[in-house]
């Protein structure tokens, strides 16, 4: 036979051969096995198949050339190191089978253990193992449950209940009491189980059951399961799994052996400690199953210390080598130790902030570090109220949490009751199996939303995070029957008007109502808590990770602020200046009537009198505004929505005539109201006469805005303050709008500022997307620019966002049109690349040419990335975004090794 001459692909490789950063090619399980293995630490030998075989066997659907032979030697070399053969029926090698991709992921195919046990080796392993017969049938049944029900499908549920069975016949609840004769019985009746689900016998060449066990691994990739954990989390669908073979040990030996977990720190807070549980004599994942109550891994001291002393070491080791939490499986055969798996592990938000703090104190990391290691998502979900969780509070059911926050309140099953009873002033909790546009009434009534079946982009869960609702998706152990108006779950029936507590950042239900408390992380941004006194580790380390970002960060961050309590606290929030102070609720309240004025003027002088009354009101707004945020920029938008807005309702006007009239009463006021009314009205007012378009309509209501905006900010500069204004023009679409706009403003603030010192910048939105394509023209006439960024998303996808976002945007995004709503998160190809574009034009024109976003998207994480990104100066976002916008800014400008936080 002629010798093949083409290099082969590699396609295993030992644990000797790999290491921690290869996780896209050995899985993260199997690239820390690598890694533990050349630390030196007790890892039971055994060999990575990797991703790319697992791409390359679901593109082809077999497995690539060369890849039957490469496991073949490294078998044998296991074989030989082990000193024995796979299945041997005197001394048989057993194989466990592990999926690991490179992001953990708990929708993959679970792992078979005991790979290499049939009816002849079963007997070999109990000679292995002393004449410990009960062992061998224990660790048979178990491959054979594990084997049928991950690799052939067969329900789970049919081995367990004949478990069951076999405990019941024993009168026992624990399955140590079952002995071999027992298992054996066992054996048969799963072996029965199998035959009837498969269609054939168990197989019993050890060989066979390693290759199937290893394509179902593969095809597991592909599972329906998989692939909606990996949609909901955003993983990229084409990273594949890799297989891990790996020599097994025997936590189920007798009561020297055992299995358990362990964390280098508690995951929950970030304290210091020894946190973990041990199984005595069980294997696997007994210690996670809960069907024998686990121990405290201290107590493990107790039990085998020489053990407990060798973990100990290893857990210090890990953690000074990964510079992290780290979590461990490990198993105890007779006395030693081994270690089966680790990983940088997870944790909650709260213990996140803590362990990058102590990361530092300890000289693991530096400060650069423990701010990439942290980020805007959980600072947000600090940022909320909790339940104040004592004993007496136990979930009854834990869904996905859709939409973070804390919410109690009376169940309800229809958007209807739910308008009605918060009408009421009742808190409300919306339960439905799931939701869709019908409800949105409801779910704005409601404090929170609470549905037993879909995920993190459900109708539900899209729409309550739009509205920063709390929300609890996919709870289904809740039997919802809307009809009857109740729900029941964990044997208890829950009515309408029930009270119910729902968090949406763990996703976990309660019956009654959990208090609430308020956020210590708040507390420390009011400046209520002093960092240096305080005795919370995690106030200590938001407020070092916080200043690191700040001394990092480019980009200066502002608030959204139309008052001066929403300015005073953004302040204190950390905002540099305003980037968007909007003037409309400056028309509302008891100055409609003055509106109402204005815009039913019929001559000159009618409408220059309502204006000159509006003037005073608002320059006392604005010297509020600007005495809040003496010596920052403060960024004022002229007048933008539609003035129908401003009017009542065309339906009630029109039945308020009515009834009017027909009482015989003077109408005259309102008819002419109603047909201004009629008159105003656009099919799609979004697009219609709003923002510059109505400053340039009517006339002197911008003159009037600039003039009040001018005086407040020499009076505020008379009387000792600095008011720095910048006053910015919406919906610009033409150069010329503003050029127009500018020329009256202009000559106005000269007249008005005079000698005062004072100085008022004239800038625009670039909203429109014509704006952005002609931002090098837009830029002569302009001192800034401020994307707008929610309406340059409406009009660049061509969403209206108050009907797109409750209607379809679930269905696109379980489609994967996109992977977040572009309202939510900008979307950087399409309207990012106006941003783009803008800014470079706009710079090229102007050099210099301030450029900030007072969208909502200043305050989203990734977005502000984007943002550092095209070179922006300032993000604006709402006040209780700015201490995320400061850190994710700050993030923004570090560089680092970029390990992968998920
Ligand atoms: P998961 O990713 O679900 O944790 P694992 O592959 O880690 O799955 O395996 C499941 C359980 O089986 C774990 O408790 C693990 O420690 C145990 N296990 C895996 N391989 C072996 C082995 N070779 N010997 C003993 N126990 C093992
Ligand atoms: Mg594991
Ligand atoms: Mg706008």
């Amino acid at each position: 036979m002629a010798a093949q001459e083409t290099v082969e692909h590699k396609y295993v490789y030992d644990f000797a051969e790999g290491n921690k950063d290869l996780k896209d090619l050995l899985g993260g399980k199997g690239a820390n096995l690598a890694e533990m293995t050349n630390l030196g630490l007790p890892v039971p030998p055994g060999f990575t198949i990797t991703t790319e075989a697992c791409k390359a066997y679901l593109t082809t659907g077999r497995e690539p050339d060369g890849l039957a032979a490469q496991i073949e030697a490294h078998l044998e070399s296991l074989e030989r190191e082990m000193g024995r053969k796979l299945g041997d029926p005197q001394d048989p090698l057993l194989v466990s089978v592990r999926s690991g991709a490179k992001f953990s992921m708990p929708g993959m195919m679970e792992t078979v253990l005991n790979v290499g046990l049939n009816d002849r080796s079963v007997v070999g392993l109990s000679a292995q193992a002393g004449g410990n017969d009960r062992f061998a049938w224990d660790s048979y049944r178990r491959l054979i449950q594990m084997f049928g029900k991950t690799v052939c499908e067969v329900p789970g549920e049919e081995f367990e209940h004949a478990l069951d069975d076999a405990k019941r016949a024993k009168g026992t609840q624990n399955d140590l009491d079952l002995d071999a004769d027992d298992l054996r019985g066992l054996v048969d009746a799963y072996k029965k189980i199998f035959a009837k689900h498969t269609g054939r016998e168990f197989p019993q060449e050890p060989r066979e059951q390693l290759d199937l066990a290893i394509r179902a691994v593969f095809e597991s990739w592909n599972a329906e399961r998989a692939v909606v954990y990996r949609r909901q989390e955003r993983i990229p669908a084409d990273l594949g799994t890799a297989v891990n073979v790996v020599a097994m040990v025997f936590g189920n030996l007798g009561a020297d052996s055992g299995t358990g977990v362990a964390f280098t720190r508690d995951p929950g807070s970030g304290a210091q400690g020894i946190y973990g549980d041990y199984l005595a004599n069980a294997q696997g994942e007994d210690v996670v199953a809960g069907i024998r109550n686990t121990v405290p891994l201290q107590e493990l001291e107790k039990i085998d210390k020489k053990s407990y002393d060798e973990l100990l070491d290893y857990m210090a080791r890990l953690e000074e080598h990964y510079k992290d939490l780290c979590d461990i499986e490990f198993t105890i055969e007779r006395g030693k130790l081994w270690m089966l798996q680790t990983r940088v592990g997870k944790r909650t938000a709260a213990a996140a902030f803590v362990i990058a703090g102590q990361l530092v104190d300890e000289g693991l990391i530096d400060l650069d570090e423990a701010l990439h290691r942290v980020n805007g998502a959980q600072l947000a979900q600090l940022m909320f109220p909790r339940f104040q969780l004592d004993h007496e509070f136990q979930p009854v059911a834990k869904g996905i949490g859709a939409s973070p926050g804390a919410a109690s309140g009376k169940v309800v099953f229809t958007s209807a009751r739910a308008v009605e009873l918060a009408a009421e002033g009742e808190s409300v909790i919306l339960v439905r199996r799931e939701t869709n546009p019908d409800d949105l009434n409801g779910m704005i009534a409601a404090k929170g939303i609470l549905t037993s079946r879909g995920g993190k982009t459900s109708h539900a869960a899209v729409v309550a995070r739009g509205m920063g609702k709390t929300c609890v998706s996919g709870a289904d152990e809740l039997d919802v029957n809307v009809p009857a108006k109740k729900f029941t779950v964990a044997g208890q029936t829950v009515n309408e008007g029930d009270i119910v507590s729902i968090d949406g950042t763990t996703g976990k239900v309660y019956l009654g109502e959990v208090p609430v408390m308020p956020s210590e992380v708040v507390q420390y941004f009011e400046g209520e808590l002093d960092p240096e006194q305080a005795d919370d580790a995690l106030v200590k380390a938001v407020h070092r990770i916080m200043t690191h970002a700040d001394e990092k960060r480019r980009l200066q961050v502002r608030t959204n602020a139309d008052t001066g309590a929403d300015a005073a606290r953004a302040r204190r929030f950390g905002a540099q200046g305003i980037g968007l102070c909007r003037t409309e609720h400056m028309f509302l309240g008891d100055r409609r009537e003055l509106v109402e004025r204005l815009i039913l003027a019929s001559t000159d002088e009618e409408r220059e009198a309502a204006l000159a009354a509006l003037l005073p009101l608002q320059r006392a707004d604005f010297i509020d505004i600007f005495r809040e945020m003496d010596g920052l920029p403060v960024t004022v938008r002229l007048i933008d929505p539609p003035l129908h807005e401003f009017l009542p309702p065309l339906e009630q006007l029109a039945v308020n005539v009515a009834v009017a009239q027909e009482r015989g009463e003077d109408v005259a006021k309102e008819e002419a109201l109603l047909a201004a009314v009629r008159r105003m009205h656009e099919e799609n007012p979004m697009l219609g006469l709003r923002g510059v378009r109505l400053g340039l309509v009517i006339p002197g209501l911008f003159a009037m805005q600039v003039r009040a905006i001018a005086e407040a900010a020499v009076e505020v500069t008379r009387s000792g303050g600095s008011a720095c204004p910048e006053i910015m023009v919406p919906l610009v679409g033409a150069v010329q709008e503003l050029e127009t706009v500018r020329a009256e403003a202009e000559k106005i603030i000269a007249e008005v500022v005079g000698d005062s010192g004072v100085e008022v910048l004239i800038g625009t939105m670039i909203e429109v997307p014509r704006a952005a394509l002609t931002a090098g023209q837009i830029a002569e006439a302009a001192q800034f620019f401020s994307f707008g960024t929610n309406d340059l998303t409406q009009m660049g996808w061509g969403f209206s966002r108050d009907d797109v976002e409750g209607a379809f945007f679930w269905r696109y995004l379980e489609l994967g049109i996109f992977g977040i709503s572009p309202f939510e998160s900008i979307d950087r190809e399409g309207v990012g690349r106006l941003v783009r574009i803008a800014a470079e034009e706009g710079r090229a024109a102007r050099p210099g040419l301030k450029l900030g976003v007072c969208g909502e998207h200043g305050g989203d994480p990734d977005s502000v990335h984007f943002f550092h990104e095209v070179g922006l100066d300032y993000v604006s976002c709402s006040p209780f975004r700015v201490p995320v916008a400061r850190l994710e800014a700050g993030r923004a400008a570090i560089t680092t090794t970029g390990s992968d936080s998920r």
